[in-house]
């Protein structure tokens, strides 16, 4: 019997999602990819991001060659139709995608079968047995229960995932003693550098692939068809198995002993710093987290990279990715719609068109363009610059979410919603963190280079130079002060509004600002 035809979403693209050993699709199945134009006009994108999509998946499918029938269509329906033919129950198989809609959608089709999540270490089943034996025990940190279940926190999962996986494990202990280097990794940046000493991250070069996808999205956005926001300068993320495994490779060789102690650290001049941007090609299903974590902690066994940087990588890959990937699915449904701090504000129209010029507090207008100029920037401008001011001035999370979801090149849905709607929104109000991330301007002064050369000062409330991000914090900590003051995280900076001779300037001046670029 001949094998059924598998089909490929774009973000499965790496060789172990085809990989039968491992729950993949017989070796000799035929291969559909369909590309939708349809997803496009749905959301404004990055046309950075647009580009990569497209350039990744079309290099695969000249990579699978005839193995493969790519379908462009204006929707996955109408592209299984032309596959499919008049025969529309004709049996196919295709990876758990990585959405609620595509799931749904594929769920709701005769004759096909979905087979095993691919790209990441933690099955849901292994998810869902751990998460059955874990509710209610919460951190088992400074977490004050109350007789009440604790949500489920990062760090035990993450030595679960740890052991499980025998990584970076003297025998049962973890290497060097300690499952946490965090404290190790939070310095500011050095003091007179404009960037980090570091080789910089390897870049990749276009092709005749990548010609062809901008003279296709050129014609399309002059046609009206879609509208992208960003500018499409050289793809600078791999889009080819090839690409990601140099990028890999130059990264744990040159950068990957520097990752930790600078990691939360933010330099005008080099944005990316000691990260790795592997978040691209990992979820492009490029590369596996698996062969990340792994050349990691051999860095760290043959003394090329220490145990803080090594520690911090795995924690990120082995630990963050997973666990957001697993709580998207735990989390339900209506989790997108969470909005526990009832903040209704549209986005300014500044923001949605990454109009960093409009924006004096260089903070903000340096990260924003960083997004406008590259689809990406480190998690510490993502969460303390530009989803602390979403935060502060009361910002819709889902509107907040799909901003980010549509402006970063490694965005989807997955990623996103703990991400934005938790981590960053605190829409969930703790279901994934213990309290809001935020701060005032004094954190960003000593975190980054962006306060010296700015228009405001971080250390004044009110005024002209009045730092939007200080007056912003007090003025979020005032708005919600009975659900704060409940909060033993933040109990205590609530107290410190009532210590605040100008509270009432500062609201008016907060308030006078309005949606005008601070
Ligand atoms: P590195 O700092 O080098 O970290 C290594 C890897 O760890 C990343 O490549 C990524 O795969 C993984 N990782 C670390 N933290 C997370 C996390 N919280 N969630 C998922 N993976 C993580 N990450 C995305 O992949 N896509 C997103 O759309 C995304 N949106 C975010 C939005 C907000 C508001 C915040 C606070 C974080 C978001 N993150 C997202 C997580 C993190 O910021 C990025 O993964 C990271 O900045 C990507 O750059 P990098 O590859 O150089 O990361
Ligand atoms: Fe940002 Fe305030 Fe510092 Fe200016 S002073 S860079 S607005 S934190």
């Amino acid at each position: 019997m001949a094998p059924r035809p598998h089909w490929l979403f774009g973000d499965q693209l790496g060789p172990h999602f085809l990989d039968p050993r491992h729950g993949g699709p017989d070796d000799k199945a035929p291969v559909v990819m369909i590309e939708a134009r349809s997803v496009l006009r749905r959301r404004r994108f990055h046309r950075a991001k647009a580009h990569l999509v497209l350039s990744a998946m079309r290099h695969r499918a000249a990579e699978l060659g005839d193995r493969v029938t790519y379908v462009r269509a204006e929707t996955y329906a109408e592209g299984l139709e032309k596959v499919r033919g008049r025969r529309a129950s004709s049996p196919l198989t295709v990876r758990h995608p990585t959405s609620r809609r595509a799931l749904d959608f594929v769920g709701g089709l005769e004759g096909v079968e979905i087979l095993p999540a691919k790209g990441f270490l933690v099955s849901h089943d292994d998810f869902a047995e751990w998460a059955g034996r874990n509710k209610g025990k919460g951190s088992g940190k400074g977490e004050k229960g109350g007789g009440q279940p604790q949500p489920l926190r990062l760090e035990g999962f993450y030595h679960w995932v740890r052991e499980r996986h025998d990584l970076l494990m003297d025998g049962d202990h973890p290497a060097g003693g300690r499952w946490n280097l965090d404290h190790d990794n939070r310095e500011p940046p050095p003091r007179g550098q404009d960037t980090l000493d570091v080789r910089g991250p390897w870049r990749p070069s276009e092709d005749d692939i990548d010609d062809e996808v901008r003279r296709d999205l050129d014609r399309w956005e002059r046609d009206g068809d879609v509208s992208f926001v960003g500018r499409d300068g050289p793809r600078s993320f791999p889009a080819t198995r090839r690409e990601a495994r140099t990028a890999l490779r130059h990264f744990v060789a040159h950068r990957l002993a520097g990752f930790g102690r600078h990691e939360d650290a933010m330099l005008a001049a080099d944005p990316v710093m000691s990260h790795s941007l592997l978040s691209v090609p990992l979820n492009l299903g490029l590369l596996d987290p698996a062969e990340c974590v792994e050349p990691a902690e051999q860095a760290y066994r043959s003394g090329d990279a220490p145990l803080n940087s090594v520690e911090g990588f795995v924690r990120q890959i082995a630990g963050w990715r997973e666990y957001v990937w697993h709580l998207y699915w735990h989390f339900g449904e209506d989790y997108r719609h969470r909005n526990a701090l009832r903040h209704t504000t549209p986005l300014p129209d500044w923001f949605l068109d990454l109009d960093a010029d409009a924006v004096t507090a260089n903070c903000l207008s340096t990260v924003l363009a960083q997004v406008r100029d590259t689809g990406w920037t480190h998690h510490i401008p993502r969460l303390m610059v530009l989803g602390s001011r979403a935060l502060q001035d009361g910002w819709d999370p889902a509107a907040v979410t799909d901003w980010f979801h549509r402006c970063f090149v490694d965005g989807y849905d997955w990623v996103m919603l703990p991400n934005v709607v938790g981590m960053s929104q605190y829409a969930d109000g703790g279901m994934m963190t213990t309290k809001p991330y935020t701060s005032g301007g004094a954190y960003i002064k000593k975190m980054s280079d962006f306060c010296a050369p700015c228009a405001y000062r971080p250390d004044h409330r009110t005024g002209e130079e009045a730092c939007p991000y200080t007056a912003g914090y007090w003025s979020f900590l005032h708005r919600h002060r009975t659900r704060l003051a409940a909060n033993h995280r933040t109990a205590r900076a609530v107290k410190g509004l009532d210590r605040l001779g100008d509270l009432r300037e500062l609201l008016d001046t907060t308030a006078e600002r309005g949606d005008a670029p601070p």
